[in-house]
């Protein structure tokens, strides 16, 4: 099961989480038929929302992460709930491209790096607080490390990780984030740094050991507790009546012609793969409300 764990060291001077979400990623696949690069790219954004959308406070806030880099996959959208469920979807989920020389996905090409990373946390207020920065490499880990030290000023280190087996499915998913609360000493940067070089792939500790063991490699030599797990998994919010509402603001002209035509409408839900049929007759009554 996917989840979300979270500790602190070196006596609360060092806060981190661990995102462990293998089956969200492949269902994040399967919904939008996802090539694997788009898989990669769309599933590093998808845990990266999961781990700042579960450290919001506010209990009915979300959070999305907007990457548009000019790059061939187009736009990639991830929200999470304020408890780390995910949702999302890429522009080109189709687009393939030939794997770097190290054999690893090209999400760098894909994605590009002429744009901007975007933040917004909704907290249930009238307007949502924004934040983004220039993107660093379209890679997804260092754009977001790049956002959380320049636009929330938290100096922070994260890795963002997607592994796609021979048969397209997602093998392991899942992503850290380190992050350094005020007054920690130069000696405990560099202790991390060190051990983050040093450690073993994201991925290939999350398929073979488990989460814990991504603290106990980026942790090394420091005390630290695990504070909190919670399960987190695919989930979207869509409903008929959102998608009515929808229908009601697309304004009345064009409602009409739509109605004139005669014909069922259907509206898929960008997020997900549920699909609502209105009839005419469904569609004229919410044209009269
Ligand atoms: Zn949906």
């Amino acid at each position: 099961m996917d989840k979300i764990i979270r500790a602190t060291a070196a006596e609360g001077f060092v806060k981190m989480a661990v995102a462990d979400a293998r089956d969200t990623v492949e269902r994040a696949r399967v919904i939008h038929a996802c090539s694997p690069t788009a898989t990669a790219a769309l599933g590093r954004t998808l845990c990266a929302a999961s781990l700042l959308g579960d450290a919001m406070k506010e209990e009915k806030g979300s959070l999305t992460i907007r990457i548009n880099g000019g790059g061939p996959i187009g736009s990639i959208v991830a929200v999470s709930d304020s408890q780390g469920n995910v949702r999302g979807y890429v522009e080109n989920a189709q687009l393939q491209l030939p794997l770097r020389e190290n054999g690893k996905l090209d999400v760098g090409r894909a994605v590009g790096r002429d744009g901007m990373l975007t933040v917004s946390r909704d907290l249930g207020l009238k307007e949502p607080y924004i934040g983004s920065t220039a993107l660093v490499s379209g890679e997804i880990a260092e754009d977001l490390t790049a956002y959380l030290t320049e636009s929330e000023q938290v100096p922070s280190a994260c890795a963002l990780g997607v592994l796609v087996d021979t048969d397209r499915s997602v093998k392991a998913a899942g992503g850290f984030i380190v992050q350094l609360m005020p007054g920690a000493d130069e000696a405990l940067i560099q202790k991390l740094e060190d051990n983050i070089f040093l450690m073993d792939q994201l991925t290939a500790i999350l398929a073979e050991d488990g989460a814990e063991t991504v603290f106990a490699q980026v942790l090394k030599g420091l005390e630290y507790h695990i504070v909190s797990e919670k399960p987190i998994e695919y989930r979207c919010y869509c409903s008929r009546e959102r998608v009515e509402d929808a229908i009601r603001s697309i304004g009345p002209e064009e409602l009409d012609a739509i109605i004139t035509e005669g014909k069922d409408v259907s509206v898929s839900c960008q997020f997900c793969d549920k699909v609502y049929s209105f009839t005419p007759e469904e569609l004229k009554a919410l044209r009269q409300e």
